[in-house]
């Protein structure tokens, strides 16, 4: 059994409630959306990577937390059998997801991050209409928080009153979710730009009891790949 890798690697977890946790990443090339602001286009609009066998996949997780990641890792069956392996072997798994599939798969935190109206590619006709009607799934998204350990993560964009509105919409069509369990996440590519958005969120996280989220990738590294 085989799969498409864009890439392996190990760092600390940047995002979310276990940022800072050191982590093996295993990023599956192949997306079903095109986030006109997608920092991993290498595993969306343009996949690259090499075929990988899953027990090479397997061998590579050299730290407890394995984060298994993309593109769009739901999309792919061998995404459940990795999950049973890493379970069996005793890994604290997070699966970074979209939140537009669902798979019966192990892990520790179903890390999900639903995209608001701000990814839309709009120049692309193809790709805008697709994504749109693709990007938010909230029968899927309740099935996931209802099946596991959750976490929402929400990327705002420069106009964040028009965001966070979107967000508070989205939510009322959500089912018992833990305002703890949601992260605002500032949309940037260098620290600065991150962190004054980030100042912006306040008021809103402590309006609703959200989180913000750091992105400790991009001020520990920049916007790098493989980090
Ligand atoms: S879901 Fe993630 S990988 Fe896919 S296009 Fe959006 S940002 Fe890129």
């Amino acid at each position: 059994m085989a799969i498409k890798v864009s890439e392996i690697f190990h760092s600390v977890q940047g995002e979310g409630q276990w940022a800072g946790t050191p982590s093996t990443f295993v990023r599956l090339s192949g997306c079903n959306l095109r986030c006109v602001w997608c920092d991993t286009p290498y595993a969306s609009w343009n996949p690259e990577g090499e075929i990988m066998e899953l027990d090479d996949i397997f061998a590579s997780a050299k730290h407890r937390h394995v984060v298994l990641t993309g593109g769009e890792p739901m999309l792919f069956t061998e995404s459940v059998t990795l999950s049973e392996r890493w379970r069996k072997d005793n890994r604290i798994i997070t699966i970074e997801t979209a939140g537009t599939i669902f798979q019966d798969i192990h892990c520790d935190l179903m890390s999900i991050s639903p995209k608001l109206s701000n990814s839309t590619p709009t120049s692309d006709a193809k790709w805008s209409k697709t994504h749109e009607e693709r990007r938010w799934n909230p029968e899927v998204i309740n099935k996931l928080t209802k099946n596991y350990p959750y976490q929402l993560k929400f990327v705002i964009g420069p106009e964040v009153t028009k965001d966070i509105n979107e967000v508070e919409a989205l939510l009322s069509q959500l089912e018992d979710i833990n305002p703890e369990q949601v992260f605002l996440m500032p949309e940037g590519r260098d620290s600065s730009s991150l962190w004054s958005r980030a100042k912006e969120l306040i008021p809103a996280c402590m309006s609703h009891g959200w989180r913000i989220a750091p992105r400790l990738q991009i001020d520990l590294f920049g916007d790098t790949k493989g980090t």
